[in-house]
C-alpha cells in the first residue's frame, strides 16, 4: 500500500467519528500524491506523514457560565495546536453548535497550509465552542467568553498562539476575549487579532477575508483572459466573509445577486443592496427577511438555493459542506466560469472534482480565502511595532499577498504537470514551506 493510502487510513482507524477531518486529510493527501510519491522513501523513514497529521497538542475544556435567568449551562471550549514549523499557532475560534474536535482538527490542519501559502510567519491552529451566541443578550456573551478565556490563557501569547475570530465569533466576542486575557495576564499585547481598532486592531481586518477573495477571484480570472467586469455572482453566506465579498466585487464592477444565512436566502436581480445587508445583519443582528422587507427588488426563499441561480461566478461564503454535488451539476448547467471558496472547504470532494471535470475555473478556500489570517499576521506586525498601519496601506498588501498566493499555487501546479489545478497547486505551495522547515528543524 502507498504511503498516502497507509496514512488516511491510519487517520480514519485513530479518529473515528471525525468525518471532516478525514476529508480534509484525504483532500490534502490525495492533491499531494505526486510529490510525496517521489520522496516516499525518505518521507515514511521520517514518519513525516504522521506527524504532519497529528496535532503538537489539543487541549478540551470545560467551559461554565450563568444566564440571564440565573440557569448554569456547561459548554466544551477546544484549541488545537497543530503545526508551529514556520511560526507561533495561528487560527481563529468557532463559536457554533456543530463544534466538536473532529471540525476544529479539519480547520487547523487547512491551516497550516493556508498560513504557509500566505508567504508570513504562522504556523496552524484552531479552536471554539459548541456554544450558540444567537439569541443571546450581550452579558451572557461576555459571561460565555470571560470563562472560555479563564481556561484558553494559559496556552495562548502573543508568541506561542493568537487565536482570532471564526463563524461565531466577531469584534464583540473578541473584545470581550480581549479584556479577560488582559485581566488574568497583565499583559497588553497582540493575543488575538480581530481586535476594535481603540485596542490594537488593524485597518482592513474586517474586510481582508472577502476583499481577499475577490482579489484572487480577480488574477484568476485575468490569468485566464476574462475580465471580472460585468460578471452576475452567487454567493452564500451573510457573515463577515460575504458582505465583504459581495462588497468588494461590487467594487470590482461584478454583479453579486444572492445571499444566504441558515434559515433561507435572497434572490435580488439588480444586485444586493450592501449597505442594507450591514444594516441587518451587522446593527440588527437579524433575518434576511428583513432584507427581503425592506428592498422590494428582493425575492427570499426559505432553506437552500444559491446555486440554483444562473450565474458567472459562485462563492461559497457560509460553511463547510454547503455545495455538494446536485448544486455543482446545477452550476455547470448553468455555465458557471468559475467557484472561489470564501469559506472554509465549503466544496465537497464530489463537486470539486465534477467542477474541475467540467472545466470550470476552482479557487480553494485555503488560498482564496487566506486574505483573513494574512492580515492577522499584519495584525500582529503592527501590535509588535506598536505602530499603526493606514486602510491603504494594509489594503495594498493585501492585495499583493493574494495576487501572490495565486502565483505561487499555479506555478507549483505547472511544475508538477497539472496545469490549471488550484487545489493541487496550493496544497503542494503551502506543503513544500511547511515540510522545508520542518526537516531543518529535526525530529520535535
Ligand atoms: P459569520 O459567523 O460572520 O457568518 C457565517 C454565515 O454563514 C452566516 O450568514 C451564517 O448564517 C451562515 N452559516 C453558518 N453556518 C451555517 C450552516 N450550517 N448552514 C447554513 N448557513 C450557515 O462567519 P464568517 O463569515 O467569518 O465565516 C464564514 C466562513 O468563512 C467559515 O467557513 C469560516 O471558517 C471561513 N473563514 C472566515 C474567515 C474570517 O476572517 N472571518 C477567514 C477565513 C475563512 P446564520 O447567521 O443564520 O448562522
Amino acid at each position: 500500500m502507498s504511503y498516502v493510502d497507509e496514512v488516511i487510513d491510519l487517520i480514519v482507524k485513530q479518529n473515528p467519528d471525525e468525518p471532516e477531518f478525514h476529508q480534509a486529510v484525504k483532500e490534502v493527501l490525495e492533491s499531494l500524491r505526486v510529490v510525496i510519491e517521489a520522496n516516499e522513501e525518505q518521507f515514511r523513514k521520517d514518519a513525516l506523514l504522521e506527524r504532519l497529521v497529528n496535532p503538537e497538542r489539543q487541549f478540551k475544556f470545560r467551559v461554565p457560565w450563568v444566564d440571564d435567568a440565573g440557569q448554569v449551562h456547561v459548554n466544551t471550549g477546544y484549541r488545537v495546536q497543530f503545526n508551529s514549523a514556520i511560526g507561533p499557532y495561528k487560527g481563529g475560534l468557532r463559536f457554533h453548535p456543530s463544534v466538536n474536535i473532529g471540525i476544529i482538527k479539519f480547520l487547523g490542519f487547512e491551516q497550516i497550509f493556508k498560513n504557509s501559502l500566505t508567504g508570513l510567519p504562522i504556523g496552524g491552529g484552531k479552536g471554539g465552542s459548541d456554544f450558540d451566541p444567537k439569541g443571546k443578550s450581550d452579558r451572557e456573551v461576555m459571561a460565555f467568553c470571560q470563562s472560555f478565556m479563564t481556561e484558553l490563557y494559559k496556552y495562548i501569547g502573543a508568541d506561542t498562539d493568537i487565536p482570532a475570530g471564526d463563524i461565531g465569533v466577531g469584534a464583540r466576542e473578541v473584545g470581550y476575549l480581549f479584556g479577560q486575557y488582559k485581566r488574568l495576564s497583565d499583559l497588553y499585547e497582540g493575543v488575538l487579532t480581530g481586535k476594535g481598532l481603540s485596542f490594537g486592531g488593524s485597518l482592513a481586518r474586517t474586510e481582508a477575508t472577502g476583499y481577499g477573495l475577490l482579489y484572487f477571484t480577480q488574477e484568476m480570472l485575468k490569468c485566464n483572459g476574462i475580465d471580472i467586469a460585468g460578471k452576475t455572482c452567487a454567493v452564500s453566506g451573510a457573515g463577515n466573509v460575504a458582505i465583504y465579498a459581495i462588497e468588494k466585487a461590487q467594487q470590482l464592477g461584478a454583479k453579486p445577486v444572492t445571499c444566504s444565512d441558515s434559515t433561507g436566502w435572497i434572490y435580488d436581480p439588480e444586485g444586493i443592496d450592501v449597505a442594507l445587508l450591514k444594516e441587518v445583519k451587522e446593527v440588527k443582528r437579524a433575518r434576511l427577511t428583513e432584507y427581503a422587507a425592506a428592498r422590494p427588488s428582493a425575492e427570499y426563499h426559505e432553506g437552500k438555493g444559491v446555486w440554483t441561480v444562473d450565474v458567472d461566478l459562485a462563492l461559497p461564503c457560509a460553511t463547510q459542506n454547503e455545495l455538494d454535488l446536485e448544486d455543482a451539476k446545477n452550476l455547470v448547467a448553468n455555465n458557471v466560469i468559475a467557484v472561489a471558496e470564501g469559506a472554509n472547504m465549503p466544496t465537497t470532494l464530489e463537486a470539486t472534482k465534477y467542477l474541475q471535470e467540467n472545466g470550470i475555473l476552482f479557487a480553494p478556500g485555503k488560498a482564496s480565502n487566506a486574505g483573513g489570517v494574512a492580515t492577522s499576521a499584519l495584525e500582529m506586525a503592527q501590535n509588535s511595532q506598536r505602530v499603526p498601519w493606514t486602510f491603504e496601506e494594509v489594503d495594498a498588501k493585501l492585495q499583493t499577498i493574494m495576487v501572490n498566493i495565486f502565483h505561487n499555487a499555479d506555478d507549483a501546479a505547472k511544475r508538477y504537470g497539472f496545469e490549471g489545478d488550484y487545489v493541487v497547486g496550493a496544497n503542494i505551495a503551502g506543503f513544500e514551506k511547511v515540510v522545508d522547515a520542518m526537516n531543518a528543524q529535526g525530529i520535535v
